[in-house]
Formats: C-alpha cells, structure tokens, sequence
C-alpha cells in the first residue's frame, strides 16, 4: 500500500467518525443540549442505540434504515453526512497534504495546517446544515474556531518560521470581519451577527493560506449566493425579502478559496497587468 493510499484510507475513517458525531452535533445544538450526553436513543421507543449499530454507514445499511427495537425508520441524511464528511476529509487531505520534497519543519508546519483545515470541515459541515434548516449560525460552533484556529496558525508558524503567513491571517480575520459587519449594519435583513463572526474566523484561515485564498473566498461567497438569490427570485421561489441563508455560501466560497484562489488571484492580476 502506498503512503499516500494509506493515509487517504485513514483520513475517510476519521471522516465517517467526525461525521457521526456532526449528525448528533446538527441535532442538539440548536436545541441547546448536551452533545456527550445523553448517549443517542431511538427517538420513538427510547432503546439507546448499541454501539455495534453505531457504525457510521454501514450500521444503516445493514438495519435496512430501521430501528433494530421498533422498526422506526431512520433518516438516510444520517449515513449520507457521514460519507460526505468523509469525502470532503479525504479530498482536503489529498490536496494540502505536505509535499512529498518539504523538509522536516515545513512538513510538521503543513500537517498542523492540515489539522486545521480537516476541523474547517468539520464546521463547514455542521454550520451549513444548521443554517439551511435554523437560519441561524450558533456561537457554540462559530466562536470556538478562534481559539482552535489561531493556536493550530501560530503553531504552524513557529514550526515552519513563517510568521507572514500568521500577520497575514490577522490583517484577513480583521478585513473579513469588518466588511461582513458593515453590511450587517447597512442590510440587517440580509446578514445577521453570526455571519459577521463566521466571517472573521474563515477571514483568518484564507489570509493564512495566502492573499488570493482570502480574495477569491470572499468574492466566490456573494458570487455563489447572489447568483442563487436572483436565480430563485426569477423562479419567483423567493421574494427579495425572503431570508436567504448565507452561512452556507461563506462556508462554500471560502473551500472555493482555499483551493483556487492562489491560481484564480494570479491569473486575474496577471490579466490587469499587475503580474
Ligand atoms: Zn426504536
């Protein structure tokens, strides 16, 4: 097997893992419980699920989407999260895995990099799915990504010697936050407090990543969601006053971001004639 086989296979079980436990974080944080306890219980006869139908995909699979106890069907959103946290681990890995040719430092800085990006997937996951069904971004998910993400940058920094990359990411987390709050308070109806916060912690890990990361994150966001927006007012689905979520498009630019954005930022400078 080679490493970078290996390491894909790895990083999908983590994925389907992670997932599992997104399917309970969805579920009980906007409702303000406990996401350690209680243990999940079928939601119509109250039979705590076994750990051995506790098996991300394949324990749904194998109950044919059946409570084992009462026959109670489960969602298949349940399984699908979990294969879809792992696709995305697994794609994020592949693609900021620490280059083969790196020496020692700069590979342990690009792992811990990685880390941070794996947990962005995590929060992308959760937040996307809970603004789509909530309308709202909860501060027990958004506010942790400071903390989490500034000491796994600053480590990174210190690993690789990097620290640029780290003044960068606070210039980004400020500039991010400061646009979303101004037009927080020129259009409330259209951006709320929980974006402005979100704003500011994809502002540092796009800067982290570099300037066009930051600049095509924030442009593919209103690009993604404008486009969407008229699209459904055309389809006369929505009003212009319908409160459309954009968790999901910041969350969508900001992936867009971190994978294109070096290429997309020097190709259009070149364009203009600035490179
Ligand atoms: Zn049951």
């Amino acid at each position: 097997m080679t490493p970078v086989l290996g390491a894909g296979i790895l990083v999908g079980v983590l994925g389907l893992a992670i997932g599992s436990f997104l399917n309970v974080v969805v579920h009980r944080v906007p409702a303000g419980l406990s996401v350690v306890r209680p243990a999940s219980a079928c939601p119509r006869c109250g039979t705590p699920i076994r750990s051995r139908d506790n098996v991300p995909v394949l324990s749904w699979l194998v109950l044919r989407g059946r409570c084992r106890d009462c026959a109670e069907p489960i969602s298949v959103r349940y399984p699908l999260v979990e294969a879809a946290t792992a696709v995305l681990f697994v794609v994020v890995a592949l693609r900021f895995l620490p280059s083969a040719g790196a020496d020692g430092p700069h590979t342990a800085a690009a792992f811990v990099v990685l880390v941070g990006l794996l947990y962005l997937v995590a929060v992308s996951v959760a937040l996307t799915l809970i603004d789509l069904e909530e309308h709202r971004l909860p501060d027990r998910i958004v506010l942790p990504m400071y903390p989490v993400l500034a000491v796994l940058l600053t480590v990174a920094s210190a690993l690789s010697g990097d620290w640029g990359a780290l003044l960068r990411a606070l210039i980004g987390m400020t500039a991010m936050g400061l646009g979303y709050l101004v037009l927080a308070l020129i259009a409330p109806q259209g951006m709320g407090l929980g974006d402005v916060k979100l704003a500011g912690a994809l502002g540092l890990v796009l800067a982290y990543l570099g300037w066009g990361p930051l600049a095509v994150g924030a442009f593919a966001a209103f690009a993604l969601g404008g486009t969407f927006g008229i699209g459904l007012i055309v389809l006369q689905r929505a009003g212009r006053k319908t409160g459309i979520p954009f968790g999901p498009w910041m969350v969508a630019g900001a992936w867009i971001g971190a994978f294109c954005g070096t290429t997309l930022w020097d190709s259009y400078l070149g364009l203009i004639g600035l490179a």
